[in-house]
């Protein structure tokens, strides 16, 4: 399989170069040149598939003859080894719990798969890789537990110094090994800004090998479309073959990498009939979807962070797999977006029907979920996803739920272990010697 470049002025790459680049140099993003389409039959037994089998279909399908069977199995064993289980909420109703990986947020699975791909994709190589991360929080902890162990690769975690939770900086910062954690003197964007200008530097990766692991990475999406098919096979509506309401999946969007999944599973045939694209008052898809218009926006802070995003990354990807056609988002994708008391109210509500806690994240899909099915001319069964564990946010679910002190091993395991990084200036230069000086 060949990967070409959204801006269609570089040209089309393998799939290491399209994992090891990240971003094309015309600045596009990697798509595969062609969607496989699974057979029916595999439609018609998913049910009896277990996860593990389901992913090496669709893995197959998507990277082609790239990676050997064998290997691609023990990647998605490894990158997959939590539960992500559908829960039913009464009448058609479900939730998909994302949430179950090392740092309780949906980004374990593209992050674990990625990093297993990289170094399979490496082997060869005598000089370690080196790969940089920004984050303000989310990503960082997915990308650092996700890489690490994983030999041959060094990986440079950026965090904007006092900017990102507690519990969140621990998950970041209590790796050790091959996971160096940097405190920048700056913003986020700050953090972004070194690691592009690292990613650009000739001297530098001239001398080392140097990748980033941010959500454009084409390693990230793919892995982001094996739990739509999850869902579907584990739908209790009678076998795959009976007559089954149409499918919707409501997703909680920000950067729009997991809604970018969803549609690269139901352009490989995945029976969907709408994706419902929820965001927080960061509104630039729906505004898009009403006006035909794509107009970025500075972003607001809002208790779904997560999502707080007004030029979304993966806007150029959707746009393709919907042939650039207004008509065609409209058919495929339905936009709503929340405000933060909707959410606290959606959580609260929720909480005192049936005792569930989400998240801000997956409320704000919940919402989005509810709307589409009370509008919506027929009946269809519904899946929101659940992207993160409320446990996450205690600040936030504390002031919504009274009582909530919810905290599991995971995250309990991350408070206790002790905290070991660097801290460096908003400079270029500081970066690249601490870089130059792990290589040595
Ligand atoms: C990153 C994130 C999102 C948004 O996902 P995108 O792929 O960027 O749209 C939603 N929820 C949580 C908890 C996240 O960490």
């Amino acid at each position: 399989m060949l990967y070409y470049s959204t801006n269609r002025q570089s040209p089309a790459v393998s799939l290491r170069e399209a994992v090891m680049r990240g971003l094309a140099e015309d600045g596009g993003l990697y798509m595969p040149e062609s969607v496989p389409v699974l057979p029916p039959s595999f439609f018609k037994s998913i049910d009896k598939l277990t996860h593990d089998e389901i992913a090496l279909e669709v893995a197959r399908a998507f990277l082609g003859d790239d990676v050997p069977e064998g290997v691609l199995a023990g990647i998605i064993n490894e990158s997959l080894d939590f539960m992500i289980p559908l829960k039913r909420f009464g009448a058609n109703v479900y939730c998909l719990e994302l949430f179950h990986g090392p740092t309780m947020a949906f980004k374990d699975v593209g992050a674990r798969f990625m990093s297993r791909l990289m170094s399979y994709l490496y082997r060869n190589e005598n000089r370690a890789l080196n790969v940089l991360v920004a984050t303000s929080g989310d990503t960082g902890s997915a990308v650092a537990a996700g890489f690490h162990g994983v030999e041959g690769i060094n990986v440079f975690v950026l965090f904007p110094g006092g900017k990102v939770s507690p519990l969140q900086q621990k998950q970041i910062t209590t790796w050790g090994g091959n996971i160096y954690a940097l405190e920048v003197d700056g913003s986020f964007d700050d953090c972004q800004k070194l690691t592009k200008q690292m990613l650009g530097d000739r001297q530098l990766s001239d001398s080392f090998p140097l990748t980033s692991a941010n959500s454009i990475n084409i390693a990230r999406l793919i892995p982001q479309s094996f739990y739509y098919f999850f869902a579907f096979a584990r739908l209790d509506a009678g076998g795959v073959d009976e007559a089954r309401l149409p499918l919707v999946f409501s997703v909680p969007c920000g950067n729009f990498g997991n809604l970018t999944g969803g549609l690269m599973a139901r352009a490989a045939g995945l029976p969907v009939l709408r994706f419902v694209a929820s965001t927080n008052i960061n509104d630039v898809f729906s505004r898009f979807m009403e006006t035909g218009e794509y107009k970025p926006a500075a972003s607001i802070a809002t208790i779904s962070n997560a999502m707080d995003v007004g030029d979304p990354s993966n806007f150029a990807r959707i746009n393709e797999l919907m042939g650039k056609k207004i008509e065609n988002f409209r058919e495929s994708i339905t936009a709503y977006s929340y405000s933060d008391d909707d959410t606290s109210a959606a959580i609260g509500k929720l909480h005192a029907a049936n005792g569930y806690i989400m998240d801000p994240h997956g409320a704000v899909a919940y919402l989005g979920l509810r709307q589409f099915m009370s509008e919506y001319h027929e009946a269809v069964n519904g899946i929101f996803l659940e992207t993160a564990h409320p446990a996450k946010f205690p600040e936030t679910m504390q002031q919504i739920i009274d009582d909530f002190d919810d905290l599991p091993p995971q995250l309990q395991e991350v408070l206790n272990r002790k905290e070991k990084f660097h801290s460096i200036g908003n400079d270029p230069e500081e970066l690249k010697a601490f870089i130059e000086e792990v290589n040595l």
